[in-house]
């Protein structure tokens, strides 16, 4: 994949407005301020295509990037504290919509923040992944906020934890760049068309 060569195509609020799928589909999910408006940006060498930090209340879209003929599905992101339980519904209902639908999953990035113990959110949607059998790999966000050798350390924990194989979890850097490459390669591998 060329990941310069990508562009925004469409925001959904509904699981009923998003068309069928036309393309491999990369998923991208995360806790609200996890970094992952950065990171995706990062990944598609972009300053501000995803917008960093979207205002609390605004609300919560499914919003498609078509990167050279892959499609980058950015979920909203769960766990605000502040949003009141219609909220929280909708958001659920255009989730499980979205991965009721028959498309292509071939690869879910769930991002976790590398400094907090994966929280209860997190831990929901790595078990409802796997419950779904998708493909799936943990991306821990904000690397360059702890040492080199406590990121491994994290990691490992992490992995432990969550069940996850340890080639399954990247440490990330959206402000310093770790891990970009290593994540764009495992999307590129698994986007191959047979
Ligand atoms: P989102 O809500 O998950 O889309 O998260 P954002 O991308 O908007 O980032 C939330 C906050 O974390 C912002 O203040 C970012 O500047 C900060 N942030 C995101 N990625 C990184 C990173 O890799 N390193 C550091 N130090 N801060 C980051």
């Amino acid at each position: 994949i060329n990941f310069n060569k990508a562009q925004f195509k469409a925001a959904y609020g509904l699981p009923s407005q998003i068309p069928a799928a036309e393309a491999p589909e990369v998923v991208v999910c995360g806790r609200s301020n996890v970094g992952k408006s950065s990171l995706i940006n990062k990944l598609l060498g972009r300053k501000a295509l995803a917008k960093v930090s979207q205002k609390p209340g605004k609300t919560a879209t499914i919003n498609f990037y078509d990167v050279d003929g892959v499609y980058l599905v950015d979920l909203p992101g769960y766990g605000f504290a502040k949003v009141g339980q219609a909220e929280r519904k909708r958001w659920a209902d255009l989730i499980a919509g979205y991965f009721d639908q028959d498309r292509s999953f071939n690869l879910v990035v769930c991002l976790v923040d590398i400094r907090h113990e994966p929280q209860k959110l997190d831990r929901e949607m790595v078990a409802f992944l796997k419950e779904r059998e998708l493909p799936f790999v943990i991306a821990l966000t904000k690397a360059d906020k702890i040492s080199a050798q406590k990121a491994r350390n994290t990691k490992l924990r992490v992995a432990e934890d969550l069940g996850v194989d340890t080639d399954d979890i990247y440490v990330t850097s959206s402000a310093k760049g770790t891990g970009i490459r290593e994540l764009q390669a495992r999307i590129s591998e698994d986007t191959l068309e047979e």
